[in-house]
Protein backbone atom coordinates (compact mmCIF):
# COMPACT_ATOMS: atom_id res chain seq x y z
CA UNK A 1 0.00 0.00 0.00
CA UNK A 2 1.25 3.39 -0.78
CA UNK A 3 1.79 6.50 2.21
CA UNK A 4 -0.24 9.03 1.07
CA UNK A 5 -1.25 12.67 2.93
CA UNK A 6 -3.90 14.47 0.97
CA UNK A 7 -3.93 17.98 0.34
CA UNK A 8 -7.16 19.66 -0.21
CA UNK A 9 -7.55 23.65 -1.40
CA UNK A 10 -10.63 24.81 -0.31
CA UNK A 11 -13.06 23.68 2.11
CA UNK A 12 -16.82 24.46 0.04
CA UNK A 13 -19.01 21.77 -0.35
CA UNK A 14 -16.65 19.50 -3.04
CA UNK A 15 -13.68 19.92 -0.48
CA UNK A 16 -15.48 19.07 2.45
CA UNK A 17 -17.82 15.74 0.58
CA UNK A 18 -14.13 14.55 -0.23
CA UNK A 19 -12.57 15.38 2.74
CA UNK A 20 -15.44 12.96 4.49
CA UNK A 21 -15.19 10.40 1.85
CA UNK A 22 -11.34 9.96 1.73
CA UNK A 23 -11.34 10.52 5.78
CA UNK A 24 -13.95 7.97 6.45
CA UNK A 25 -11.68 5.26 4.17
CA UNK A 26 -8.73 5.96 6.85
CA UNK A 27 -6.63 8.38 4.79
CA UNK A 28 -5.25 11.20 6.14
CA UNK A 29 -6.70 14.55 5.05
CA UNK A 30 -5.86 17.93 5.41
CA UNK A 31 -8.17 21.01 3.70
CA UNK A 32 -7.27 24.80 3.78
CA UNK A 33 -9.90 27.21 3.87
CA UNK A 34 -9.49 30.87 4.17
CA UNK A 35 -12.50 31.90 5.57
CA UNK A 36 -14.01 30.70 8.96
CA UNK A 37 -16.89 27.94 9.64
CA UNK A 38 -20.27 29.21 9.02
CA UNK A 39 -20.77 32.41 6.40
CA UNK A 40 -22.81 33.23 3.88
CA UNK A 41 -22.14 32.41 0.23
CA UNK A 42 -23.61 33.75 -3.02
CA UNK A 43 -25.36 30.74 -4.47
CA UNK A 44 -29.03 29.94 -5.02
CA UNK A 45 -29.34 27.37 -2.16
CA UNK A 46 -31.55 25.23 -4.16
CA UNK A 47 -29.82 21.41 -3.85
CA UNK A 48 -30.70 18.91 -6.54
CA UNK A 49 -32.32 15.67 -4.28
CA UNK A 50 -29.93 13.47 -6.53
CA UNK A 51 -26.81 13.74 -3.93
CA UNK A 52 -29.14 12.36 -1.17
CA UNK A 53 -28.71 8.79 -1.63
CA UNK A 54 -24.55 9.55 -1.97
CA UNK A 55 -24.97 11.54 1.54
CA UNK A 56 -26.36 8.68 2.89
CA UNK A 57 -23.70 6.69 2.21
CA UNK A 58 -20.78 8.58 4.00
CA UNK A 59 -24.10 9.09 7.03
CA UNK A 60 -24.78 12.89 5.88
CA UNK A 61 -27.99 13.29 6.22
CA UNK A 62 -29.84 16.40 5.42
CA UNK A 63 -33.33 16.12 6.73
CA UNK A 64 -31.55 16.56 10.21
CA UNK A 65 -31.39 19.87 8.68
CA UNK A 66 -34.92 20.39 8.01
CA UNK A 67 -34.56 21.45 4.72
CA UNK A 68 -37.54 23.30 2.21
CA UNK A 69 -38.88 20.24 0.10
CA UNK A 70 -39.26 22.23 -3.17
CA UNK A 71 -41.26 20.40 -5.91
CA UNK A 72 -42.39 23.24 -7.73
CA UNK A 73 -41.20 25.80 -10.37
CA UNK A 74 -42.53 28.95 -11.31
CA UNK A 75 -40.57 30.61 -14.44
CA UNK A 76 -41.41 33.83 -16.16
CA UNK A 77 -40.24 36.44 -18.95
CA UNK A 78 -39.15 39.44 -18.41
CA UNK A 79 -42.43 40.71 -18.91
CA UNK A 80 -43.66 38.56 -16.26
CA UNK A 81 -45.56 35.95 -18.53
CA UNK A 82 -45.54 32.60 -16.22
CA UNK A 83 -45.20 28.92 -16.51
CA UNK A 84 -45.98 26.57 -13.55
CA UNK A 85 -44.59 23.30 -13.08
CA UNK A 86 -43.45 20.72 -10.63
CA UNK A 87 -40.18 18.93 -10.97
CA UNK A 88 -39.99 15.49 -11.02
CA UNK A 89 -36.80 14.87 -8.91
CA UNK A 90 -37.59 18.39 -6.77
CA UNK A 91 -34.62 19.97 -4.36
CA UNK A 92 -34.08 21.01 -1.22
CA UNK A 93 -34.06 24.66 0.18
CA UNK A 94 -31.03 24.88 2.61
CA UNK A 95 -28.55 27.86 3.25
CA UNK A 96 -24.87 27.80 2.71
CA UNK A 97 -24.36 29.21 5.70
CA UNK A 98 -26.01 25.74 7.89
CA UNK A 99 -24.87 23.58 4.56
CA UNK A 100 -21.15 24.09 4.98
CA UNK A 101 -21.26 24.30 8.70
CA UNK A 102 -22.66 20.74 8.71
CA UNK A 103 -20.36 19.56 6.49
CA UNK A 104 -17.47 20.74 8.28
CA UNK A 105 -18.75 19.41 11.69
CA UNK A 106 -18.51 16.39 10.13
CA UNK A 107 -15.44 16.44 8.32
CA UNK A 108 -14.23 17.52 11.99
CA UNK A 109 -15.47 14.17 13.49
CA UNK A 110 -14.02 12.07 11.41
CA UNK A 111 -10.78 13.70 12.23
CA UNK A 112 -10.25 15.76 9.24
CA UNK A 113 -7.35 18.31 9.81
CA UNK A 114 -8.58 21.97 8.56
CA UNK A 115 -5.89 24.76 8.35
CA UNK A 116 -7.60 28.74 8.22
CA UNK A 117 -5.14 30.08 5.58
CA UNK A 118 -5.15 31.64 1.93
CA UNK A 119 -3.44 29.18 -0.71
CA UNK A 120 -1.07 31.54 -2.52
CA UNK A 121 1.09 28.99 -4.41
CA UNK A 122 1.09 24.90 -5.26
CA UNK A 123 4.25 23.23 -6.92
CA UNK A 124 4.29 19.57 -8.06
CA UNK A 125 7.64 18.17 -8.10
CA UNK A 126 9.38 14.84 -7.86
CA UNK A 127 5.86 12.86 -7.37
CA UNK A 128 5.17 15.74 -4.27
CA UNK A 129 2.71 18.94 -4.10
CA UNK A 130 4.06 21.96 -1.92
CA UNK A 131 1.62 23.92 -0.85
CA UNK A 132 2.05 27.25 0.32
CA UNK A 133 0.13 29.60 2.08
CA UNK A 134 -0.48 33.15 3.09
CA UNK A 135 1.17 32.73 6.53
CA UNK A 136 4.11 31.13 4.39
CA UNK A 137 3.85 28.30 6.09
CA UNK A 138 4.66 25.22 3.73
CA UNK A 139 3.47 21.94 3.81
CA UNK A 140 4.36 18.94 1.43
CA UNK A 141 1.55 16.26 0.45
CA UNK A 142 1.35 12.97 -2.11
CA UNK A 143 -1.62 14.25 -3.26
CA UNK A 144 -3.50 17.61 -3.97
CA UNK A 145 -7.36 18.18 -4.70
CA UNK A 146 -8.23 21.89 -5.84
CA UNK A 147 -11.50 22.63 -4.46
CA UNK A 148 -11.38 26.47 -4.45
CA UNK A 149 -14.10 27.51 -6.36
CA UNK A 150 -15.10 29.44 -9.86
CA UNK A 151 -12.05 31.99 -9.45
CA UNK A 152 -9.09 31.72 -7.37
CA UNK A 153 -5.28 33.61 -7.87
CA UNK A 154 -4.05 29.93 -7.95
CA UNK A 155 -5.88 29.61 -11.16
CA UNK A 156 -3.41 32.66 -12.42
CA UNK A 157 -0.64 30.70 -10.71
CA UNK A 158 -1.68 27.56 -12.50
CA UNK A 159 -1.82 29.36 -15.70
CA UNK A 160 -5.12 28.17 -16.49
CA UNK A 161 -6.50 29.05 -19.89
CA UNK A 162 -9.76 30.54 -18.59
CA UNK A 163 -8.55 33.07 -16.66
CA UNK A 164 -7.44 35.77 -19.49
CA UNK A 165 -10.71 35.71 -21.53
CA UNK A 166 -13.18 38.17 -19.84
CA UNK A 167 -15.81 36.91 -17.82
CA UNK A 168 -18.80 39.02 -17.71
CA UNK A 169 -21.43 38.13 -14.94
CA UNK A 170 -21.74 39.41 -11.97
CA UNK A 171 -24.17 37.70 -8.86
CA UNK A 172 -25.85 39.33 -6.12
CA UNK A 173 -27.57 37.33 -3.14
CA UNK A 174 -29.69 38.21 0.25
CA UNK A 175 -32.03 36.75 2.39
CA UNK A 176 -35.71 37.77 2.91
CA UNK A 177 -39.02 37.33 4.92
CA UNK A 178 -41.97 37.57 3.35
CA UNK A 179 -44.92 35.09 4.91
CA UNK A 180 -46.48 34.15 2.35
CA UNK A 181 -44.17 32.78 -0.19
CA UNK A 182 -44.60 28.80 -0.34
CA UNK A 183 -42.26 26.79 1.15
CA UNK A 184 -42.36 24.20 -2.38
CA UNK A 185 -41.52 26.61 -4.38
CA UNK A 186 -38.56 28.14 -6.44
CA UNK A 187 -39.36 30.92 -8.76
CA UNK A 188 -37.19 32.09 -11.84
CA UNK A 189 -37.99 35.45 -12.68
CA UNK A 190 -36.37 36.96 -15.97
CA UNK A 191 -34.86 40.47 -16.66
CA UNK A 192 -33.12 42.24 -19.31
CA UNK A 193 -29.31 40.58 -18.67
CA UNK A 194 -30.06 37.86 -16.61
CA UNK A 195 -32.21 36.17 -14.15
CA UNK A 196 -33.63 35.58 -10.44
CA UNK A 197 -33.66 32.66 -8.20
CA UNK A 198 -36.10 32.87 -5.19
CA UNK A 199 -36.62 29.33 -2.90
CA UNK A 200 -37.08 29.07 0.68
CA UNK A 201 -34.24 27.77 2.82
CA UNK A 202 -34.62 25.52 6.57
CA UNK A 203 -34.65 29.03 8.69
CA UNK A 204 -37.68 29.86 6.77
CA UNK A 205 -35.91 32.95 5.01
CA UNK A 206 -36.41 33.13 1.22
CA UNK A 207 -32.70 33.63 -0.45
CA UNK A 208 -33.08 35.59 -3.21
CA UNK A 209 -30.09 35.35 -5.69
CA UNK A 210 -29.46 37.09 -9.28
CA UNK A 211 -27.04 36.62 -12.12
CA UNK A 212 -26.54 39.65 -14.63
CA UNK A 213 -24.35 39.92 -17.34
CA UNK A 214 -22.08 43.15 -16.73
CA UNK A 215 -22.80 44.77 -20.22
CA UNK A 216 -26.58 45.24 -18.50
CA UNK A 217 -25.62 45.78 -15.55
CA UNK A 218 -22.74 48.62 -16.30
CA UNK A 219 -25.62 50.98 -17.94
CA UNK A 220 -26.96 51.66 -14.46
CA UNK A 221 -24.56 53.50 -11.94
CA UNK A 222 -25.48 51.40 -8.86
CA UNK A 223 -27.04 48.20 -7.76
CA UNK A 224 -30.10 50.05 -6.43
CA UNK A 225 -30.33 52.05 -9.89
CA UNK A 226 -30.08 48.35 -11.35
CA UNK A 227 -32.50 47.17 -9.19
CA UNK A 228 -35.54 49.52 -10.03
CA UNK A 229 -34.71 50.36 -13.79
CA UNK A 230 -34.36 46.45 -14.65
CA UNK A 231 -34.93 44.03 -12.00
CA UNK A 232 -38.10 45.66 -10.83
CA UNK A 233 -39.66 45.62 -14.26
CA UNK A 234 -40.61 42.19 -13.70
CA UNK A 235 -43.87 42.44 -12.13
CA UNK A 236 -42.90 39.29 -10.26
CA UNK A 237 -39.36 40.43 -8.94
CA UNK A 238 -41.76 44.33 -8.02
CA UNK A 239 -44.30 42.34 -6.50
CA UNK A 240 -42.04 40.18 -4.11
CA UNK A 241 -39.47 43.65 -3.16
CA UNK A 242 -42.54 45.30 -2.44
CA UNK A 243 -43.05 44.13 0.70
CA UNK A 244 -40.19 41.45 1.41
CA UNK A 245 -38.04 42.34 4.08
CA UNK A 246 -34.36 41.87 4.36
CA UNK A 247 -32.72 40.15 6.60
CA UNK A 248 -29.03 41.10 5.75
CA UNK A 249 -27.44 44.63 6.37
CA UNK A 250 -26.22 44.37 2.77
CA UNK A 251 -26.41 41.98 0.12
CA UNK A 252 -23.42 39.62 -1.04
CA UNK A 253 -21.79 40.18 -4.04
CA UNK A 254 -19.18 38.30 -6.45
CA UNK A 255 -17.67 39.32 -10.04
CA UNK A 256 -15.84 38.17 -12.87
CA UNK A 257 -17.83 34.62 -12.87
CA UNK A 258 -16.78 32.46 -15.64
CA UNK A 259 -18.77 29.63 -17.55
CA UNK A 260 -15.54 28.75 -19.75
CA UNK A 261 -14.41 25.20 -20.12
CA UNK A 262 -11.47 24.26 -17.78
CA UNK A 263 -9.84 21.23 -17.12
CA UNK A 264 -10.29 18.53 -14.86
CA UNK A 265 -7.17 17.75 -14.17
CA UNK A 266 -4.29 20.76 -13.63
CA UNK A 267 -0.15 19.74 -13.39
CA UNK A 268 -1.54 16.45 -11.99
CA UNK A 269 -3.98 18.55 -9.34
CA UNK A 270 -7.48 16.96 -9.24
CA UNK A 271 -9.78 19.55 -9.87
CA UNK A 272 -13.42 19.30 -8.25
CA UNK A 273 -16.91 21.29 -8.25
CA UNK A 274 -16.58 24.67 -9.96
CA UNK A 275 -12.56 24.11 -9.85
CA UNK A 276 -13.42 22.18 -12.95
CA UNK A 277 -16.21 23.67 -14.18
CA UNK A 278 -19.53 25.63 -13.31
CA UNK A 279 -22.44 25.44 -14.90
CA UNK A 280 -25.29 28.11 -15.25
CA UNK A 281 -26.75 28.66 -12.08
CA UNK A 282 -30.56 28.38 -13.86
CA UNK A 283 -29.96 24.78 -14.29
CA UNK A 284 -29.93 24.45 -9.91
CA UNK A 285 -27.51 21.68 -10.46
CA UNK A 286 -23.67 23.33 -10.00
CA UNK A 287 -23.68 22.22 -5.68
CA UNK A 288 -24.94 18.60 -7.15
CA UNK A 289 -22.32 18.58 -9.55
CA UNK A 290 -19.64 19.69 -7.62
CA UNK A 291 -20.50 16.70 -4.64
CA UNK A 292 -20.99 14.48 -7.34
CA UNK A 293 -17.14 15.54 -8.60
CA UNK A 294 -15.91 14.89 -4.85
CA UNK A 295 -17.33 11.38 -5.21
CA UNK A 296 -15.52 10.75 -8.52
CA UNK A 297 -12.32 11.91 -7.01
CA UNK A 298 -11.98 10.10 -3.81
CA UNK A 299 -13.00 7.24 -5.86
CA UNK A 300 -9.94 7.61 -7.94
CA UNK A 301 -7.86 8.22 -5.31
CA UNK A 302 -8.94 5.75 -3.22
CA UNK A 303 -8.30 3.24 -5.81
CA UNK A 304 -4.66 4.85 -6.66
CA UNK A 305 -4.06 4.36 -2.44
CA UNK A 306 -4.66 0.55 -2.12
CA UNK A 307 -3.56 -0.51 -5.79
CA UNK A 308 0.31 -0.45 -6.19
CA UNK A 309 0.15 -1.08 -10.04
CA UNK A 310 -2.18 2.13 -10.36
CA UNK A 311 0.53 5.07 -11.38
CA UNK A 312 -0.22 8.92 -10.82
CA UNK A 313 -0.90 9.02 -14.43
CA UNK A 314 -3.95 6.60 -15.07
CA UNK A 315 -5.53 8.06 -11.62
CA UNK A 316 -5.68 11.46 -13.50
CA UNK A 317 -6.83 9.62 -16.48
CA UNK A 318 -9.33 7.38 -14.43
CA UNK A 319 -10.86 10.34 -13.24
CA UNK A 320 -10.95 12.94 -16.26
CA UNK A 321 -12.67 10.47 -18.50
CA UNK A 322 -15.08 9.87 -15.38
CA UNK A 323 -16.07 13.80 -15.24
CA UNK A 324 -16.24 14.58 -18.93
CA UNK A 325 -19.19 11.20 -18.64
CA UNK A 326 -20.66 12.74 -16.20
CA UNK A 327 -20.67 16.60 -16.65
CA UNK A 328 -19.04 17.50 -20.31
CA UNK A 329 -22.88 17.52 -21.84
CA UNK A 330 -25.07 19.31 -18.74
CA UNK A 331 -22.15 21.70 -18.50
CA UNK A 332 -23.48 22.33 -22.95
CA UNK A 333 -27.52 21.71 -22.07
CA UNK A 334 -26.74 24.37 -19.81
CA UNK A 335 -25.09 26.76 -21.70
CA UNK A 336 -27.47 26.50 -24.70
CA UNK A 337 -30.43 27.17 -21.98
CA UNK A 338 -29.60 30.08 -20.61
CA UNK A 339 -28.52 31.29 -23.96
CA UNK A 340 -32.41 30.74 -25.08
CA UNK A 341 -33.48 31.93 -21.75
CA UNK A 342 -31.81 34.85 -21.98
CA UNK A 343 -32.12 36.10 -25.72
CA UNK A 344 -35.12 38.14 -25.29
CA UNK A 345 -36.46 37.27 -28.97
CA UNK A 346 -35.83 32.95 -28.88
CA UNK A 347 -37.23 33.28 -25.05
CA UNK A 348 -40.96 34.86 -25.98
CA UNK A 349 -40.94 31.92 -28.65
CA UNK A 350 -39.57 29.37 -26.23
CA UNK A 351 -41.99 31.13 -23.47
CA UNK A 352 -44.96 30.30 -26.03
CA UNK A 353 -44.24 26.75 -26.70
CA UNK A 354 -43.62 26.37 -23.21
CA UNK A 355 -47.03 27.94 -21.99
CA UNK A 356 -48.71 25.27 -24.54
CA UNK A 357 -46.65 22.54 -23.09
CA UNK A 358 -45.57 23.56 -19.20
CA UNK A 359 -43.82 19.87 -18.83
CA UNK A 360 -41.45 20.58 -21.46
CA UNK A 361 -39.69 22.94 -19.17
CA UNK A 362 -38.68 20.32 -16.43
CA UNK A 363 -37.95 18.02 -19.48
CA UNK A 364 -34.77 20.46 -20.47
CA UNK A 365 -34.34 21.30 -17.11
CA UNK A 366 -33.66 17.88 -16.56
CA UNK A 367 -31.05 17.66 -19.47
CA UNK A 368 -29.05 19.83 -16.90
CA UNK A 369 -28.96 17.81 -14.29
CA UNK A 370 -27.69 13.57 -13.63
CA UNK A 371 -29.67 10.63 -11.87
CA UNK A 372 -29.19 10.16 -8.56
CA UNK A 373 -26.20 8.80 -7.35
CA UNK A 374 -25.58 5.65 -6.13
C1 LIG B 1 -25.30 33.16 -8.73
C2 LIG B 1 -25.15 31.70 -8.48
C3 LIG B 1 -26.25 30.96 -8.05
C4 LIG B 1 -26.13 29.59 -7.85
N1 LIG B 1 -27.21 28.87 -7.46
C5 LIG B 1 -27.15 27.54 -7.31
C6 LIG B 1 -28.28 26.78 -6.92
O1 LIG B 1 -29.36 27.29 -6.61
N2 LIG B 1 -28.13 25.42 -6.84
C7 LIG B 1 -26.96 24.80 -7.11
O2 LIG B 1 -26.91 23.57 -7.03
N3 LIG B 1 -25.87 25.50 -7.47
C8 LIG B 1 -25.91 26.85 -7.56
N4 LIG B 1 -24.80 27.57 -7.90
C9 LIG B 1 -23.53 26.86 -8.07
C10 LIG B 1 -22.89 26.47 -6.72
O3 LIG B 1 -22.87 27.58 -5.86
C11 LIG B 1 -21.47 25.97 -6.95
O4 LIG B 1 -21.47 25.09 -8.04
C12 LIG B 1 -20.89 25.27 -5.71
O5 LIG B 1 -20.83 26.15 -4.65
C13 LIG B 1 -19.51 24.74 -6.03
O6 LIG B 1 -18.91 24.22 -4.88
P1 LIG B 1 -17.31 24.21 -4.79
O7 LIG B 1 -16.95 23.31 -3.67
O8 LIG B 1 -16.71 23.96 -6.11
O9 LIG B 1 -16.92 25.72 -4.45
P2 LIG B 1 -17.29 26.62 -3.20
O10 LIG B 1 -18.44 26.06 -2.47
O11 LIG B 1 -17.34 28.00 -3.73
O12 LIG B 1 -16.02 26.47 -2.25
C14 LIG B 1 -14.75 26.96 -2.57
C15 LIG B 1 -14.04 27.24 -1.24
O13 LIG B 1 -12.67 27.47 -1.48
C16 LIG B 1 -12.22 28.53 -0.64
N5 LIG B 1 -11.03 29.08 -1.30
C17 LIG B 1 -10.96 29.70 -2.51
N6 LIG B 1 -9.68 29.98 -2.83
C18 LIG B 1 -8.93 29.53 -1.78
C19 LIG B 1 -7.52 29.53 -1.53
N7 LIG B 1 -6.65 30.02 -2.42
N8 LIG B 1 -7.09 29.02 -0.35
C20 LIG B 1 -7.98 28.51 0.56
N9 LIG B 1 -9.31 28.48 0.36
C21 LIG B 1 -9.77 28.97 -0.80
C22 LIG B 1 -13.41 29.47 -0.59
O14 LIG B 1 -13.38 30.30 0.55
C23 LIG B 1 -14.58 28.49 -0.56
O15 LIG B 1 -15.00 28.17 0.74
C24 LIG B 1 -24.88 28.94 -8.07
C25 LIG B 1 -23.77 29.69 -8.48
C26 LIG B 1 -23.89 31.05 -8.68
C27 LIG B 1 -22.71 31.84 -9.14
Amino acid sequence: MKKKSIGIIGGGLSGLVAAIHLSKNNLPVTVFEKESYPNHKVCGEYVSREIIPYLEQLDINLTDLDPARINKLQYSTASGKTVNTDLPLGGLGISRYAFDEFLYQKALSYGVKFIKALVTDVLYTEDEFQITTNQKETFQFKIVLGAYGKRSLLDKKLDRDFIDQKSGWLAIKGHYKKDDFPDDLVMLHNFRGGYCGLSKTESGAINVCYLVSYNSFKQHKDPITFKNKVLLQNPHLRSFFKDARPLFEKDLSIAQISFENKSSVQDHILMLGDAAGLIHPLSGNGMAMAIHSAKLASEAVLNYYWNDEISRVAMEKEYQKKWKEQFSSRLRMGGLLQRILLSPGLSGFVQKIISTFPSLLPKIISKTHGKPII
